[in-house]
């Protein structure tokens, strides 16, 4: 049940004064950056956990500000390794790595991955990037600490992907949400049949937003229970937070980060269950600690306590990403939204996109979705009436009428990382 017992248990008051010990031992270090060394050099030791709020949020734009080597507080000859973050949202950020951050980095993945249910007698099959994208290294290093025959795969090529898990009877898969939904379309095209050919127990799914009806669906097509796996590269990788067998949160590591939740608009620190953006000060970080980073990433911190007894307190899915907001004349949109939706209707295809364009000084949405026979069985008509539906349920959902457009099955554009799903197309106003 438990990686590290002593730490995933650890009294609630003990874990708090650990956090507060580890707090003020990386304002010490970091006040050895550049990038630190003017904002902490009045900040003393903090008495108590409270006072985290005196320190100074770090944001993306400070660490691409502070690049190459502003947020290092250690000589180079101690860094064995870089990664950089996907650059979803801009230029890369690059993070560095002493020995001692990939050990800890390792555990963490390890105790995560233990948490859901793997253990050495597993063969793990790593789908993500590898190379600077964190995703693949992370937890490669968490699996073979584990014990598991880690298959360092890779994205891409599903038929490879395939042959693999069946081949080596492939037990747990790391896998982004999005590539989980198109490999389906291969495991039909192939004529697998995912019960008597694989042998597939877990999946763990993270590195970009997704429903509960996005999980549902993926557990469904692999016959698999699907973990929720929060990380982000700015404070190492995935590993972070991550389901326990409860499924009712993410246990975000608290001996590894200590979280905030603070108004996305003012900043200001909010209440455990109140939903805001995560901040993350990091509590062991060697290289490059990291004081209440701005993670843009929407959430609230769930702190009664776990079935399962870890007392580290849980992370709710991730709703949102703020920097994904989408403005349709005046009116907030995520793109989790329109997938919720799309997600909840059997009939239509699994992979989408959503185009923003102008139309008579109007903002307009399109969804485009792919459709094929093996979702869609009806008539022209019956086609038409499930464009209605959607056009009808994603109005409610958003408040805004999109047009919806089917395209044919693998004909939107694909990427061997986390999906695009927001093309803009309006111009610049
Ligand atoms: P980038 O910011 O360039 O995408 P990363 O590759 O480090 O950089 O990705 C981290 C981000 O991915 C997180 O801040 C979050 O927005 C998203 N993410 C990671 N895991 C999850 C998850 N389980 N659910 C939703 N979003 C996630
Ligand atoms: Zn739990």
């Amino acid at each position: 049940m438990f990686w590290q017992k002593e730490i995933e248990t650890m009294e609630v008051s003990k874990l708090r004064k650990f956090q507060l010990d580890c707090i003020n031992k990386q304002i010490a270090l970091a006040k050895k950056s550049e990038h630190y060394k003017d904002k902490l050099s009045k900040i003393g030791e903090l008495k108590s956990l409270e006072e985290v709020t005196k320190l100074p949020f770090t944001t993306k734009q400070d660490l691409r500000d502070s690049f190459p080597y502003g947020c290092l507080v250690t000589d180079l000859k101690n860094v064995v390794r870089m990664h950089s973050s996907s650059g979803t949202t801009g230029n890369p950020t690059v993070v560095f790595h002493t020995k001692e951050d990939l050990a800890n980095w390792a555990n963490i993945s390890a105790r995560s991955m233990y948490c859901a249910g793997a253990r050495d007698t597993d063969i793990f099959q790593n789908t993500m990037g590898y190379g600077l994208f964190s995703g693949g290294l992370g937890f490669h290093y968490g699996g073979e600490r584990l014990g598991m025959m880690t298959i360092p795969v890779g994205p891409g090529n599903s038929k490879r992907q395939l042959w693999f898990m069946k081949t080596f009877k492939t037990t747990v898969v790391h896998i982004l949400p999005s590539y989980a939904l198109r490999l389906s379309n291969t495991v039909k095209e192939l004529g697998i049949d995912v019960k008597k050919d694989l042998y597939l127990k877990i999946f763990f799914i993270g590195a970009e937003p997704h429903s509960e009806a996005m999980r549902r669906k993926i557990e469904e097509l692999y016959g698999v229970k699907a973990y929720n796996s929060y990380g982000l590269s700015e404070i190492s990788g995935p590993g972070i937070a991550f389901e326990c067998p409860y499924q009712a949160g993410l246990h975000i590591w608290e001996d590894y980060v200590y979280p905030e939740i603070v108004d996305p608009k003012t900043f200001e620190p909010l209440p455990d269950g109140q939903e805001g953006e995560l901040v993350l000060t990091t509590l062991q970080r060697q290289a490059m600690p990291l004081m209440r980073y701005r993670t843009k990433d929407l959430t609230k911190i769930i702190s009664e306590p776990c079935k399962c007894g870890r007392t580290h307190r849980r992370i709710a899915r991730i709703t949102a990403r703020t920097d994904d907001m989408m403005i349709i004349n005046g009116v907030n949109i995520f793109p989790i939204q329109i997938e919720k939706t799309i997600m909840g209707i059997p009939e239509a295809g699994k992979n989408y996109v959503i185009e923003l364009f102008d139309h008579n000084c109007m903002d307009k949405l399109r969804v485009k979705i792919e459709i094929n026979n093996d979702t869609f069985k009806g008539t022209l008509k019956d086609l038409e009436k499930l464009q209605d539906r959607l056009v009808s349920e994603l109005k409610q959902e958003l408040d805004v009428t999109p047009v919806v457009q089917f395209v044919e099955a693998g004909s939107l554009p694909v990427t061997e990382g986390k999906a695009k799903r927001v093309i803009d197309l309006r111009a610049k106003k």
